[in-house]
């Protein structure tokens, strides 16, 4: 009888057990605050998240709200632009400040040259008061009279017996587009014309010197002459060696700005494509060459290849024609 007492014990622990147990667990499945937040009440957790997100993503949209954005983006678009500007205007001020101190330098060289050359000028007319049979030593050969500047400008002859006079002034613009020198403004049309249709056929008529002032010419002169005294020839000799090479100042036709030498100051220049095309062309835009080989004993002027001088599409379809040179057209020869 006890083991079956016994036995009703153990199963009353057990049951008494059971039941604690049991209670334990209802108790912490309904009061325990981790399960109530966790997954006990999985609805509000999701609502309280999904309001969070909500918020998030309202803040978020409120970011991308045309006001907030506008607000938030200004102040991005302004520091951007803060950034961009000083990145753009830095280079520009920069740019600007160099083209100013190009400029600025270009002005005080050009400044610092016009009053080296105006002192050379009055060092030169100081020299021709005091020497002055020596300087007109210079044309004694050739004893030049003023050019006639009544005519028709384009036809204006400007050699070593007619000298520009000395009030003549040349209104000037650029020859061709992309280079800087310059001609008669009269004459950078038609030199563009031709420039351009020489171009279509690849040919480049690179305008190496156009106008040059008669001080140019000047100096140019001089330094001619100072090469040949060097070699052991008196002034006047040097001087008459000079001006078979250079015109004297004032009777070249660069200084009446009607001239282009084109692409070489060569004479085997007359062996290229270009002058051939000149040659073929030229006169149809109203250029000649002007010192040539035949003409030499009448233009006193080595030939020139390079030389190309504007006289009009008439008179340079004239003289191509005949031959003659500017003084046979023109009556002078
Ligand atoms: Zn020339």
């Amino acid at each position: 009888m006890s083991g079956s007492i016994n036995k009703v014990k153990s199963v009353t622990v057990i049951a008494v057990i059971a039941v604690v147990v049991l209670c334990v667990t209802i108790y912490m499945i309904h009061f325990n605050p981790n399960n109530r937040s966790g997954g006990g009440i999985p609805e509000e957790s999701s609502a309280k998240s999904s309001s969070y997100i909500n918020s998030e993503t309202q803040s978020n949209t409120e970011s991308t709200d045309p006001e907030g954005t506008t607000l938030e983006d200004n102040s991005v678009t302004e520091t951007s632009t803060d950034v961009k500007s000083t990145t753009v205007k830095d280079p520009e001020e920069k740019t600007t400040t160099a083209v100013t101190a190009t400029t600025a330098d270009k002005t005080t060289t050009e400044k610092a040259t016009t009053e080296k050359a105006d002192n050379k000028t009055t060092a030169a007319s100081k020299e021709s008061t005091t020497a002055k049979g020596e300087y007109e030593y210079a044309y004694a050969g050739f004893n030049p009279s003023v050019a006639d500047t009544s005519g028709k400008w384009n036809l204006l002859l400007v050699n070593r017996d007619y000298i520009l006079p000395e009030d003549y002034t040349v209104k000037k613009a650029t020859a061709a587009p992309g280079y800087n020198t310059e001609i008669d403004y009269r004459v950078a049309g038609p030199y563009t014309e031709m420039f351009n249709a020489a171009k279509k056929e690849g040919l480049t008529l690179v305008p190496l010197s156009g106008y040059r002032r008669v001080s140019t010419q000047k100096k140019n002169f001089e330094n001619k002459i100072a090469s040949y005294t060097k070699q052991g020839y008196s002034r006047a000799e040097a001087t008459q060696l000079a001006a078979k090479s250079i015109l004297p100042p004032g009777t070249s036709e660069h200084n009446a700005g009607l001239a282009m030498d084109i692409c070489s100051l060569e004479e085997r220049f007359d062996q290229t494509k270009e002058f051939r095309w000149l040659q073929e062309h030229a006169a149809d835009y109203g250029f000649i060459l002007r010192y040539t080989k035949e003409k030499q004993n009448i233009t006193k002027i080595k030939y020139e290849p390079w030389h190309w001088r504007y006289v009009g599409k008439e008179a340079a379809k004239a003289m191509k024609a005949s031959g003659q040179c500017l003084e046979e057209y023109l009556g002078y020869a």
